[in-house]
């Protein structure tokens, strides 16, 4: 296929993206990596009327630590992300579910922030940032704004960006030394898009789980954070009894699409094994860094 005639413009500063964006009334595309943009295009699912590329925005293209957050730019690249000493370091689970992302020539183009843009609901990056409790920061003509994770994903490949909106930068929360986390993912083949995955961090705090976060992907339109998994989870002892809890709350909340890869059925099951892994693993980490 071939796309439709489109404006190309390559812009220089924030301010010319912002403006492109104004001036394109809903029309305009940012690009970053154009790994998920330019199939789109080609197969004519989207058809804009200027495509804004942000690649040579100088500032966009690092990750830097702020108190205990981290900062990814809206250019940095996913190999960047695989390779940054502070996301191995101060986020490894970040580090970890890099692992799972596409393959090497995806990952040397594809960026964070795109991605989450992009809002895939069986993508890594946007389960990893509303796990760590994300914030989007958005930039436009009308000036800058926040937006939570929590309230950033509205539906498969849907994001509550207004159309004269980019994003700038994004920040995750980095987790303490003495957190334990797991991410475990299930995939047909290797750097395929994942039928189910589990990722959670937790504290232990006076010989129980504390500050649990639980997230899923590849089991609803969005990525999903379980508040009633955490609050489950919180203040126990993670043991057999607690897991048999927990796969048993995920068989009966759970709503997975059937589709050509899995049956909703087949995602249940495989959601309530893949979170006994998680949680166990989360909780031998999180026991030995107290050693
Ligand atoms: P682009 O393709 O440039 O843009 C994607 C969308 O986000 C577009 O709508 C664009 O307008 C918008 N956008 C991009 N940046 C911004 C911004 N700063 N502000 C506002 N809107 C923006 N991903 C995974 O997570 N896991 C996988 O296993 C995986 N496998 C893949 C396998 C293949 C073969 C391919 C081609 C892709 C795969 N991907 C996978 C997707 C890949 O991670 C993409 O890089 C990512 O989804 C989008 O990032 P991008 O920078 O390429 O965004």
């Amino acid at each position: 296929m071939k796309p439709a005639p489109f404006k190309y413009l390559r812009a220089r500063t924030v301010d010319e993206v912002t403006e492109a964006l104004s001036a394109a009334s809903g029309e305009g595309k940012i690009i970053a990596g154009g790994q998920s943009l330019m199939p789109m295009i080609n197969f004519r699912l989207v058809k804009p009327a200027v495509l804004i590329d942000i690649n040579n925005v100088p500032g966009l293209a690092s990750i830097g630590l702020e108190g205990d957050r981290l900062r990814l730019g809206a250019t940095v690249r996913h190999r960047m992300t695989a390779t940054d000493p502070l996301v191995r370091d101060r986020v490894p689970i970040v580090h970890e579910a890099m692992h799972h992302v596409a393959h090497l020539t995806v990952r040397n183009r594809g960026t964070f922030c795109g991605s989450v843009c992009h809002a895939d609901p069986a993508a890594e990056m946007p389960l990893m940032t509303l796990l760590l409790d994300g914030k989007i920061e958005a930039a436009s003509v009308r000036g800058s704004r926040t937006i939570a994770a929590a309230d950033f994903f509205a539906g498969a490949l849907v994001n509550t960006l207004e159309p004269d909106e980019f994003v700038t930068s994004i920040l995750i929360d980095t987790l303490s030394p003495d957190t334990g986390w797991a991410f475990k993912e299930f995939a047909k083949r290797h750097g395929d898009f994942a039928l189910a995955c589990v990722a959670t961090t937790l504290r232990l705090r006076d010989g129980v789980a504390a500050d649990v976060r639980f997230g899923m992907m590849g089991v609803g339109e969005t990525p999903l954070r379980l508040g009633g998994v955490e609050a489950l989870v919180e203040g126990r002892q993670v043991s057999a009894e607690l897991l048999d809890e927990v796969a048993s709350l995920l068989a009966d909340t759970l709503e997975p699409n059937t589709d050509l890869h899995a049956s909703a059925d087949y995602r249940r099951r495989l959601a309530g094994k893949l979170a006994r892994r998680a949680l166990s693993d989360a909780w031998r980490r999180a026991s030995a860094s107290g050693d």
